[in-house]
């Protein structure tokens, strides 16, 4: 999905800034969203989607601070292993 952030516009080009806009992903394991059914007791299906639990860490790499989108089960691997 591209997204147009903005648009200026000069006597004879128009000039456009546009930024990818990505889908939520765990930067380690690359889980997202997923999408599936849900069901009523009548068992009528209606669409849904399954979140992964994504989570804004810092974390110190070589000495420095990055800032990462990481799912739960992932830092919870990274507690075991740093
Ligand atoms: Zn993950």
């Amino acid at each position: 999905m591209v997204e147009c952030l903005a648009r200026a516009e000069s006597s004879s080009t128009v000039l456009y800034v546009e930024r990818i806009v990505k889908m939520a992903k765990c930067a380690t394991c690359g889980k997202k969203t997923v999408f599936g059914h849900s069901r009523s007791f009548s068992m009528r299906a209606t669409n849904r989607k399954f979140k992964p639990n994504l989570q804004k860490v810092t974390l110190y790499q070589d000495g420095r601070k990055v800032k990462k989108v990481l799912c739960a089960k992932c830092i919870k691997t990274l507690a075991k292993t740093a």
